[in-house]
């Protein structure tokens, strides 16, 4: 069997947090009644001319600079000729020749603890199309009706395409969250998915390990998820391995990834940029950006991931990398912060019941920290019941997943649902005593040598006392009665 290796590079598209749009006044904002925030220019009427957005200049500068991009003094911006019924204009406004930016990069995290350089090939400003609405169906077909929303059409886009040096699915979702993390970083965009505001379309090819040549690459559309990426990216490899062990070749086309039925789907051949019939957009003038803007812009940057996981290094600390697993998402990294001035312990602390508890419970219910209830002085109070031994460590685990569902304070539930630690020497005394006299034969064992029964007997009485025994104690006593 001939052993492949997998190329892989991402096109990422992602909306520019601007207030109006590309190249009118109309809102951006998501959610709104179709086709209520649109105009002439942005549903193509005949005549009407595009004036650049500056700020949408200004945030894909800024995102360039945090990919290591070189900024272009002189852009260009192209007209892209298709026909699509989202597209009233039947171009779109894009760059192709002069980007404004490119030759950029990003370190990647490995899970070995090292770092893989992918390089950013450019991200050049275009404007998103409409969308489509279909009636009656979920898809196209079967549908009984379609209807086209114009509020998307125009809104600032910037495509983020990188070097094919992405090896493998987990890699490309490697990779995927380090963009999304410096695009909230750079508060160039709000990079969710679920608001279209980040998506992502995948070249994927496979050649014999040891080939220098690229094989036939196949483009991915339509995965709606970071996971859905990664599924799909490993589903189009066994597809493309399958195809070559048959002895057929791959086709170079364009594949939409179908997620319930686990499989990409040929939906058209590759097109070549040359069908497009690029030329230069004869409305607008050559974007000319001047060293004081660049330099204004970089002014302007704020804190990035990289600098956040210096700073937590040197301020707490804490190991490199931890101080990167907190940082991937803007959202953790920024309560980290807020929940770090609020607590007078050790930071550390918070750092395990974030990257420990809270992070494992988001990963198990597939959740954003924004969509629980927990806040950062809810975490501190319960912090603080610990530390005044009020609650024992386990409890408060139990407490803390109560509290990310229902944002109840931890104060409030200990009282309801008398969790307090049991920290009463008689109290606790008396229990143990009942423990060891209902349980003679591990008693005697222990008292014959077998000493790892203490462990069985401190069990028995977390159990008896449903977790509130206060552990330090249990062992201290235990060991008085044991002797
Ligand atoms: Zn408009």
């Amino acid at each position: 069997m001939t052993e492949y290796e997998t190329i892989i590079g991402l096109e990422i598209h992602t909306h520019l947090k601007t207030k109006s749009k590309m190249f009118c006044a109309c809102s951006t904002e998501f959610g709104q009644p179709p086709n209520s925030n649109i105009c002439p220019v942005c549903t193509g009427q005949p005549g009407a001319l595009p004036v650049l957005n500056k700020e949408a200049v200004s945030l894909a500068i800024r995102c360039g600079l945090a990919l290591n991009c070189t900024i272009n003094k002189k852009s260009v911006f192209a007209r892209k000729n298709y026909f699509y019924p989202d597209l009233p204009k039947a171009y779109q406004i894009s760059q192709f020749d002069l980007p404004i930016t490119q030759a950029g990069f990003v370190q990647l995290p490995l899970p070995d603890g090292t770092e893989k350089r992918v390089g950013i090939t450019r991200a050049h400003l275009e404007e998103d199309a409409g969308k489509l609405v279909h009636q009656g169906a979920e898809g196209i077909e079967g549908a009984t009706a379609s209807h086209v929303d114009f509020n998307r059409s125009s809104v600032p886009l910037l495509e983020i395409v990188s070097e094919p040096d992405l090896r493998s699915a987990e890699e490309a979702r490697a990779y995927l969250d380090k963009i999304k993390s410096i695009l909230q970083y750079a508060e160039v965009s709000e990079a969710n998915m679920e608001e279209g505001k980040l998506r992502c379309d995948a070249n994927v090819s496979i050649r014999p390990v040891g080939q220098k040549e690229f094989g036939v690459k196949v483009e991915i559309k339509n995965m709606n998820s970071f996971r859905a990426v990664e599924r799909a990216i490993k589903i189009e490899v066994e597809r493309q391995k399958q195809v070559l062990a048959a002895g057929q070749k791959v086709v170079q086309e364009t594949r939409s990834y179908d997620e319930a039925a686990g499989r990409t789907v040929s939906m058209r051949g590759k097109e070549e940029s040359h069908d497009y019939r690029y030329f230069p957009e004869p409305d607008l003038l050559p974007l000319l950006i001047d060293d004081a803007w660049v330099a204004q812009v970089k002014q302007d940057l704020p804190e990035l991931a990289e600098q956040r996981v210096k700073r937590y290094q040197e301020a707490y600390g804490i190991s490199a990398y931890d101080a990167r697993v907190l940082t991937l998402d803007k959202a953790v990294a920024d309560f980290f912060d807020a929940a770090a001035r609020l607590y007078g312990g050790d930071k550390k602390t918070i750092v395990n019941w974030l990257t420990t508890d809270v992070l494992g419970y988001l990963k198990n219910e597939n959740l954003e920290l924004g969509q629980t209830k927990l806040t950062p002085p809810q975490l501190v109070e319960m912090l603080g019941l610990i530390d005044n031994q009020t609650i024992s460590g386990k409890i408060a685990k139990d407490l803390l997943v109560k509290i990310l569902q229902t944002g109840a304070s931890a104060q409030k539930l200990v009282e309801q649902g008398g969790l307090r630690q049991i920290t009463d020497e008689g109290e606790l005394q008396k229990i143990i005593q009942e423990i060891l006299a209902a349980h003679p034969k591990q008693l005697e064992q222990y008292r014959s040598g077998k000493t790892a029964l203490k462990g069985y007997f401190v069990g028995e009485t977390m159990r008896r006392t449903k977790g509130q025994a206060s552990p330090p104690l249990v062992n201290q006593l235990l060991d008085r009665l044991l002797a």
